[in-house]
């Protein structure tokens, strides 16, 4: 079984030549370009490609795969939206994803994030660094007793739940569907609600017609003043100039967003020596209480394992015809 890699990190590569010996069967190739219609050519001879959440597997990328024989796409990643999966199906393209890989990594760093900005570390490293031992700008809130709202409770919204109920938060939720497990502690309420009732809005829910800027300055009109906006789902859940426009109207206390709208072109590339043109992000982070991580929630040492056993064993699902929970 021949598996050509794209996008390939020194990481990613670490994490799968170390499962590698678990799958004789499988071949790989590791490629640092990314999948898209120029380089799907590349994977001509392959059974199975694998791709991540900067890759665009639009119906054409789909075509010129299933002309060079491909049958299988993996991806390294729970989110799909890059991929036109009606046109897989047409074409008999099976696509495969790791649903569930260590929902804790990225609540983890959606708390992370909802700390950071709330206490403006990232200020406050580059103060004391720089011999400035002053409190000026620094002023956080109490997280103990404040309500967190949760936007989605599947595995990492619910993990998100678990942490803050652990901050001594009182938690509240939105989802189209509830999650039993969080019955004990969790209040579900409308998005209305949530939006009016937070002092802490992270967002968990897939991007979808339904969900694409869900946070726009209707919704920013109806949070609190003073909240705290963490996004490490998808940047396109977030209306940027919205945004930008309920921070210059004081809205928030903090925003940390691990994803954001600009992020395809960016995520994972060292742009540090380039003069950038336009950059949403770059205005974003003019403001004082923003900040951003590069697309980083999944990054941990458990996570990557997780994601490369997934995957491998996928491509034997795929490749042998057998149906799983992991199909998109
Ligand atoms: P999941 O499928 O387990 O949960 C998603 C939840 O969103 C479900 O409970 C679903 O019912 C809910 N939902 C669907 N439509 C909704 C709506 N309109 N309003 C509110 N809730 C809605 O997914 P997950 O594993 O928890 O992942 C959540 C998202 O996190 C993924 O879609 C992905 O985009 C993102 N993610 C980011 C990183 C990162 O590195 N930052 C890593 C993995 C996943």
């Amino acid at each position: 079984m021949k598996l050509l890699f794209y996008a390939t990190k020194i990481y990613d590569k670490k994490s799968f030549d170390t499962i590698l010996p678990n799958f004789p069967e499988v071949e790989i190739d590791y490629i640092e370009h990314e999948l898209e219609p120029r380089t799907a050519i590349l994977a001509k001879g392959y059974d199975a490609v694998c791709a991540f959440v900067s890759a665009d597997v639009s119906a054409d990328t789909l075509s010129i795969l299933s002309e060079c024989g491909v049958k299988a796409v993996l991806m390294r990643c729970a989110g799909f939206n890059n991929v036109d999966t009606d046109k897989a199906k047409e074409l008999g393209i099976v696509v495969k994803r790791v649903p569930a890989y260590s929902p804790e990594s990225v609540a983890e760093l959606a708390m992370a994030l909802a700390m950071a900005v709330n206490r403006r570390l990232y200020k406050a490293y580059n103060k004391v660094r720089e011999n400035d031992y002053t409190l000026k700008g620094l002023r956080g809130v109490l997280f103990y007793g404040k309500t967190a709202g949760i936007v989605g409770t599947g595995k990492i919204g619910a993990a998100m739940c678990r942490i803050c109920r652990g901050f001594g938060m009182r938690v509240i939720a939105y989802d189209v569907y509830e999650n039993p497990s969080l019955k004990d502690f969790v209040e579900y309420v409308s998005l209305d609600e949530l939006l009016k009732t937070s002092d802490l809005i992270s967002l968990h829910c897939p991007l979808m017609d339904s969900t694409y800027h869900m946070i726009n300055i209707e919704s920013i009109k109806k949070m609190k003043d003073g909240v705290i906006l963490v996004n490490t789902s998808r940047g396109a859940l977030i209306d940027t100039d919205e945004l930008i426009e309920g921070i210059r109207l004081n809205k928030f206390l903090g925003i940390g967003l691990d994803v954001y709208e600009e992020e395809a072109g960016n995520v994972y590339e060292d742009r540090s020596d380039e003069i950038m043109q336009h950059s949403v992000t770059a205005r974003l982070l003019s403001f004082p209480n923003v900040m951003m991580t590069s697309h980083q929630g999944f990054y941990t040492v458990e996570a990557l394992e997780a994601i490369a056993d997934t995957t491998l064993n996928n491509m034997k699902d795929a490749l042998n015809g057998i149906q799983t929970a992991n199909d998109v």
